[in-house]
């Protein structure tokens, strides 16, 4: 699997775009805004749009995804349906972060844990990460290693739990237990800012690595 990183937002929210390389199929995931900017990368990428995902209901990530999946005419899939209110909630968040005016959004698809995404040759694989947002999912390709974590983990931080539907205890369960377990070798893509490998989050980061237990 390939990838591509699209800062989008204010909120240097990373859109990131996943594909086949076989057949240049391909997913966006979390296209929360700056659909030009999205758009131009696909196009100088080369590849074939099958699908928008999304990984939680949170304005920076999903505010586009209803325009993004109608430019491709392709369908919304995910996330988990425990984020259908922040979805309907889309307008308020707008109000709350002096964003511009936002449609609710439906995804076509809800997923769950255990779930399959098929991307070409691709199999994303489908876990429900609550903590961060209720219904958060993440898409890992077993066979690159490659995981897109939306706002679970961040290289040195985790993501923030006092939004609505936030849980910090199930933000470190969903790390501890469903994150970790994918192995230290594991590059995951964030949210927002750098990627990193999971062996390095798990010896450093401040609030989930060997050290913040002691
Ligand atoms: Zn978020
Ligand atoms: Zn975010």
């Amino acid at each position: 699997m390939r990838y591509q990183i699209v800062p989008v937002t204010p909120f240097s929210q990373n859109c990131t775009l996943l594909w086949c390389e076989k057949t240049m199929q391909a997913a966006i995931v979390d296209p929360g805004g700056d659909l030009p900017q999205i758009y131009a990368a696909v196009e100088a990428a080369g590849i074939d749009v099958k699908m928008v995902l999304l990984t939680h209901g949170h304005i920076d990530h999903a505010a586009a995804s209803r325009d993004c999946a109608d430019h491709y005419s392709v369908k919304i899939i995910g996330p988990h349906k425990d984020d259908a209110p922040l979805l309907a909630g889309l307008p308020k968040q707008a109000q709350m972060f002096g964003m511009p005016e936002t449609q609710p959004v439906e995804p076509d698809q809800w997923l769950t844990e255990g779930d399959k995404v098929q991307v070409g040759d691709i199999e994303l694989q489908v876990y429900h990460t609550p903590g961060h947002a209720p219904g958060h999912v993440i898409f890992f390709d077993e066979s690159s290693r490659i995981g897109q974590m939306g706002d679970v983990l961040f290289a040195g931080s985790i993501g923030r739990t006092d939004l609505p539907g936030g849980n910090h205890q199930q933000l470190l369960d969903t790390i501890a237990n469903k994150i970790w377990r994918l192995g230290d070798d594991v590059t995951f893509i964030p949210g927002h800012g750098p990627t990193g490998t999971l062996g390095q989050e798990r010896a450093t980061n401040p609030f989930v690595g060997q050290g913040a237990q002691g």
